[in-house]
This record gives C-alpha cells, structure tokens and sequence, in this order.
C-alpha cells in the first residue's frame, strides 16, 4: 500500500505530480535541492502540500513508499542511488500520472523533431475535433492535467530522461523519430543505452498498439534487427512508399494504412526542409491512425505555423532573410537546418560543444556557406573545423556583435541562419534566451 509519496524537483512537472497526488489522498512530500518559484510554491500552498527548499531531508525521504522524480534530477544522484539501494521506487512524472488517467496516448520521441512533431501532431488532432491534451517536455504538465480535467487523448513529448523513469506506462501510438548520439553523458558514454532508452518508448506495447518509426534512420534499422516488436510497426521514410507506412514517390507524400490511403505534395507541406517533411510523415500517420479525415489531416499539414526556435524564418531586413534555429543544439539538427536552405547562408554557430565531430557538415558547409560567425566563449574547434573551407570565419562573443556582423558578410536575397550545434549556457540561459536575444538584435538592425 502506497501512503507516502515524495516528489523530487519542484518544476512544471514535479508540482503537477504532487497535486495529483495530493488529489489521490497521499501524504505528499516536495523536495527541491535548489530554489523553488514563486507561482509554484503558491499551488503547493493552495493544495495544502509540505514542501521544502534548498535541499533534502535525506532522512524523511528515504521512508517515501514512491517517489516521483523529476526528469532534470539524474539517476546517479546520491539521493536517488540510495532510495533504489533500498528498494524504494523511483518513478518518473509521466509514469505517474498514466497510471490515473484512461485517456489514449501519442507519445513521441527521437533524438531531433521531437517537439516539432509533438506540436504538429496536437494541432492535427486539436482540428479534427478531439479532446486532446498537450503534455511531457512541452504544454502543461501531465499529472496536472490528470488531476484537473483529463482529456480522452494526450500527445506527449517525451525525452530519454522522462523515458528512463517508465516502467508500467503504456503508449497507445508510441513514435520515435531518429536517433543520433546525444547526451551520451547521462549514459556511461554507451550508445547501446541511449537507444535502450529511447526505446523505451514501445515498452508495454502490445498487438493493439501501434509503432511509428524513422525506418531511414540507421540506428533504428539496427535496433529493429535484434527486437521483436509486438506493436503493428508503420514506418516512414523517403525513398519508397508503404503498403502500411508513410513515403515520399516523386513529390508526393503518401501514407497507406489498411484500406485507407492518403496523398498530397511535399510543396503544400508548410514545414519545409527534409527534415520536416520526416516530421509531417510521422504526424500525419498518426492521425491516419486516429481516424482523421484525409481533408483534416491535409489541412492541418498546410497551415501549420511551426514552433518558435525552431527553422523560425521571422524577418527580412533590406532582402536578407533572418532564421532562428536556436533550439538546433546537436550537429545533426544544423545539418538540416542547412540542408533545407539555399545558398548563400552566413551562418552563426558555437556555444558550448558536446562533443561536437563537425565532418558531417563539411560538404553542405562548402557548398552552401559563405561565412561563419562564430558565437561562443571558446570557438577554437569550429575554426580548425571549417578552416580553409569558408573564406571568412569572424569570431565574436555577444549577440549584438554576432548579428552585426552576419548583417555585413550577407547580402540582398542571402540567408543569415543561427544554428548553433552546440548547447548555449557559456553566454545564454538557455537556448530560448539565445533565439530570443537573436531575434532583438535582427530587429535593431
Ligand atoms: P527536439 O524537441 O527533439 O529537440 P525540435 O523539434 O525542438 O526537436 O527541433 C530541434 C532542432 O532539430 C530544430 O532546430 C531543427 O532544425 C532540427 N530538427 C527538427 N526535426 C528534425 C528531424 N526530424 N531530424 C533532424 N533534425 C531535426
């Protein structure tokens, strides 16, 4: 019998799980290493939920029967090592709340586009006049909305991070869009157990469910080799289309499914770039899984606005174009953000490195580049990477500067694009502060 629940982290999804909690009749406990906001410690106060701050009462905890850790606490966290040490379930947010909750779920993860995706697919389903819900690394948090009005259907965004905490949890349409080495940190450094992770994401699955997957994605189809999957498995992919699945024949997207089958041009897509059209496959299956009408899903794939950070075209001064591609963090998402474009681009990248192997970009930079800003605290490896490559390769350490100088190499009908492949917190918050503050200095141009 489960009486006492601690939550760990008081974030978006740490106070929703403790209200759903709360909501259940536990005994609820937060408890945050750092600081906790104010918005949040008002609910907790609201709902008559103990909280603490500035650390954790290691003593009390560890007599939890469940505890509820958010997705930013790592497992190797002392505090968490311990409670499994002692046989205590660790479980994620997202793992909760689906145990209280009957609604279907679309779930959807990757190491790229996961957002994205996510963000197309609520709207293809919000059109078609089903209630759904937004949840997991975008939206409201998943237990909170459990706890105040459930919905009949969830699209939720899952990281590898939320997917570790899952053990019962179940999605009714499991998507998992690529995978490309990413946080390798938070896996020992083995891939295996980042794809273990993201795999994750089809446990539980049984015949009724349904899988939808990158079948281009190298990774996968290797993955896919060692695995028996018992979900009905769509794939999608470029060259080829699929008797059940998603493809591209010429310029035509096409998905088959059943007796069903649905068909428009790639042109009529509003997320450009390959990349996208990857996405808009995914998301259009699901809703052919879903039942939405060919016209619905059409639609919804047409006038879709596309999500802030993300390829964000937002302003032409004197005919140069402006993208904001802030939230492209890895290697692989700046291949696509360049791969999508035409040339001419001068381009603003750097930040903190991951680990960065930029050989991949060689031949798109080549071609397409005619300029590298670069925009970090240490840009030495983005220079030795690209030197002799781009003929201009300008180092700069603040936006405004960065901006500035993007705005003198372009010229009319030529692209300046931030796609940083690396992580912003050398001179940013977060990379919503980068695009942001990006997107200041274009205007003040
Ligand atoms: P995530 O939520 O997985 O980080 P986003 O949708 O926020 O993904 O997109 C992050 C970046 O990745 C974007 O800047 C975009 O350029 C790139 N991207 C989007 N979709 C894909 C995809 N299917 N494959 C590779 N890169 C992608």
């Amino acid at each position: 019998m489960t009486n006492k629940i601690v939550v760990i982290g008081a974030g978006e999804s740490g106070v929703g799980a403790a209200v759903l909690a709360k909501k259940q009749g536990f005994e609820v406990l937060v408890s945050d290493a750092g600081t906790i906001k104010k918005e949040y410690e008002d609910v907790l106060t609201k709902y008559e939920i103990r909280y603490e701050a500035g650390g954790h009462s290691a003593d009390e905890i560890l007599k939890a029967d469940l505890v509820v850790k958010s997705p930013g606490v790592p497992d190797s966290a002392p505090l968490v090592v311990e409670l499994r040490g002692k046989g205590i379930p660790v479980i994620s947010e997202i793992e909760f709340a689906g145990r209280y909750s009957q609604a279907k779920t679309i779930c959807i993860t990757g190491s790229n586009g996961k957002t994205t995706t996510t963000m197309l697919t609520y709207h293809l389903l919000k059109a078609a006049g089903l209630n759904v819900g937004l949840a997991g690394n975008v939206g409201h948090s998943l237990a909170w909305q459990v706890a105040e009005k459930d919905f009949d259907y969830y699209v939720i965004e899952l990281s590898s991070f939320q997917l570790d905490g899952m053990v019962e949890f179940k999605a009714d349409v499991a998507m998992l869009l690529n995978i490309t080495p990413d946080h390798l940190d938070r896996y020992d450094y083995q891939l295996q157990n980042y794809v273990d992770s993201k795999f994750r994401i089809i446990q539980n699955q049984t015949s009724d469910d349904v899988f939808i997957y990158g079948v281009d994605d190298p990774i996968i189809q290797e993955e896919l080799k060692k695995r028996e999957i018992p979900a009905q498995c769509l794939p999608f992919g470029w060259g080829e289309t699929f008797e059940n699945g998603a493809g591209i024949k010429g310029e035509e997207l096409i998905i088959n499914l059943g007796k069903k089958s649905f068909n428009m041009s790639i042109f009529d897509i509003a997320l450009q770039g390959k990349h996208n059209t990857y996405n808009s496959m995914a998301a259009g299956l699901a809703g052919m899984v879903l039942n939405i009408r060919n016209e619905k899903i059409r639609e919804s794939l047409t006038d879709f606005k596309g999500v802030e950070h993300r390829l964000e075209r937002f302003l032409k001064v004197h005919g140069i174009e402006f993208i904001n591609d802030s939230k492209a963090t890895n290697v692989n998402s700046t291949w696509y953000a360049l791969e999508s474009l035409n040339k001419p681009i001068v381009w603003i990248a750097g930040g903190v490195d991951k680990g960065n192997d930029y050989s991949a970009l060689t031949e798109l930079v080549r071609d397409k580049v005619k300029a590298i800003v670069c925009l970090g605290t240490d840009n030495s490896k983005i220079k030795e990477a690209f030197d002799g490559i781009v003929p201009d390769i300008i180092e700069t350490q603040d936006m405004q500067d960065a901006v500035r100088s993007a705005y003198y190499l372009a010229k009319n009908g030529e692209t300046v694009l931030l796609s940083p492949a690396c992580a912003s917190f050398d001179l940013f918050e977060n990379y919503e502060d980068r695009g942001r503050q990006f997107k200041t200095a274009v205007r003040s141009l």
